[in-house]
């Protein structure tokens, strides 16, 4: 089975075939980086991560851009109403983008231009235009003619007379409503720091320019994947290939994949200004961060289809959460009950399961189904969720493994065996999405001295309650465990305990 890919451009899922295999060029519109990135900015950047993995595990060799937008009309405003400079405002967001990427475990990133780094393609860029006629000069500014691209229109299938509504309307300088800026003419109250020279005098370049000089600068004229929000599809990504197809009179890119945005739950939350801000910083990056570890965030993001809308809200980030932890419980359980260190290598081989001494013909026979749905799904347009459900059952069907075989009470040296080689090909699985990589920051704290002592006391009292049939003390310890964010579970060997 080949892997499939459903193009915005053609509006169905089509055979990926790289045009110079095994090289894969994607690119993804990256963050503007002017106020603390939210949710919505990682959903991108996490999927296209998965995507590069798991084109890596098929034998591709992936190059991933994700640019930075640092000469902006809304870094002007917001360096402004800060009392600082567009530089220093650009490094400081990048730097807190950057450092959520990471604790996201996005390390899949090969390059990340700079807008500001790249003035002299984009001006090429915009000159090349000019000479073949499709853009122009009026005063200092530069506009593209839509009406000069018969093809303009085809991503989002819209038509010229349509196209009013683009963000840098001018007024009278231009040709026509649709005509969009490609360089802006600098304004005297401009700052210095964003002002550039250019054949056309002094200025910037426009927002749609930055990207098609950028992403053809490094993945070539053509190239294989452009990835985005489906908000960008009109009119930024539109003018993208306008842009790129109008100077190279080459496709640009092959595959445009979009993803869906971040609903927020808005119900709870009035129009006035302080309750609307609180909901928004909690959507930040920087506070999501500090309730959730970056793996639970990522399992949320690739718990929907990229192409699905994310509905966000505490319940919904409460629920992936206990799902994420469904997993680590089995890690928790094998490493117990085999003296095993799970983490201690990279599950990254498929040939550990492979080569396994394997106790359990039926359940083999079952891993190798898991193992191969979860490409099948992948294959289907990088089906995360269905690929997450695979997992969910080929983690229950591990959990009976060790019913059936007793390990939690007998000795079986091969079945535990078998038990370690299927939890390491679950982990190398789920290691293509990003997830199980570490081990959680949770379960690391569990050791703490005193909480154990404590927590054997209570367990303590509460076997001793059940035991006298006091049945309302025992339960009542455990409620009001469960209540703190502690779960007690019975296992045939004692209770256990976790903070979830
Ligand atoms: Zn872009």
């Amino acid at each position: 089975m080949a892997i499939r890919v459903y193009n915005t451009l053609t509006h169905q899922k089509e055979p990926f075939e790289p045009l110079s295999p095994p090289r894969v060029g994607i690119y993804l519109c990256g963050p503007t980086v002017y106020k603390p990135s939210h949710i919505g900015h990682a959903v991108g950047p996490i999927i296209f991560d998965c995507i590069k993995r798991y084109l890596q595990y098929r034998g591709y060799d992936v190059t991933f851009v994700i640019n930075v937008t640092d000469v902006d009309d809304k870094l002007i405003i917001e360096a402004e109403a800060q009392n600082t400079t567009v530089p220093e405002l650009a490094n400081r967001v990048l730097d807190n983008y950057l450092a959520a990427m990471n604790a996201l475990g996005i390390d899949s990133i090969d390059i990340m231009p700079k807008a500001s780094e790249h003035i002299k393609d984009i001006c090429d860029n915009i000159q090349t235009l000019i000479d073949n006629d499709v853009a122009y000069v009026s005063g200092g500014d530069v506009y593209f003619d839509v009406t000069r691209d018969d093809d303009y229109g085809k991503l989002s299938n819209r038509k010229i007379e349509d196209q009013t509504e683009h963000r840098d309307v001018v007024g009278q300088t231009k040709r026509n409503p649709g005509d969009f800026a490609l360089w802006k003419a600098a304004k005297p109250e401009e700052p210095d720091s964003v002002i550039y020279d250019s054949p056309w005098g002094k200025g910037r370049p426009g927002w749609h320019i930055e990207c098609s000089a950028m992403s053809t600068r490094y993945l070539g004229d053509t190239f294989d994947i452009h990835g985005g929000g489906m908000d960008l599809i009109f009119p930024h990504h539109e003018n993208e290939i306008a842009q790129a197809e109008s100077a190279t009179c080459k496709t640009f890119v092959k595959y445009w994949l979009h993803h869906g945005l971040t609903r927020f739950n808005t119900k709870k939350i009035s129009k006035s200004d302080t309750e609307m801000q609180d909901a928004l910083k909690k959507m930040t990056l920087s506070h999501l961060l500090s309730q959730f570890t970056g793996e639970q965030l990522r399992y949320f993001v690739i718990s929907t289809h990229y192409r699905r809308p994310i509905e966000f809200s505490d319940g919904e980030l409460d629920a992936k959460k206990k799902g994420l932890a469904t997993f680590h419980r089995l890690f928790e359980r094998i490493e117990r009950v085999t003296g095993t260190d799970l983490f201690a290598t990279p599950a990254d081989s498929e040939d550990e399961w492979k080569s396994a001494e394997k106790t359990d013909a039926d359940f083999a026979k079952e891993v190798d189904t898991f193992a191969a749905r979860f490409v099948e799904v992948m294959d289907d347009d990088f089906n995360t969720a269905a690929a997450i459900a695979t997992l969910f059952d080929f983690a229950n069907r591990t959990n009976r493994f060790i019913e059936e075989n007793k390990l939690e009470t007998e000795d079986n040296v091969v079945a535990k065996q078998t038990a370690i080689a299927a939890t390491r090909e679950l982990m190398r699985m789920g290691q293509l999405l990003g997830l199980f990589r570490t081990r959680p920051e949770s379960a690391k704290g569990g050791d703490d001295e005193l909480v154990g002592k404590l927590m054997a006391i209570l367990i303590d009292a509460r076997a001793q309650s059940r035991k006298a049939k006091q049945f309302e003390i025992s339960d009542s310890i455990r409620d009001q465990l469960a209540a703190a964010g502690v779960t007690l579970e019975d296992r045939p060997d004692g209770t256990l305990w976790r903070i979830e």
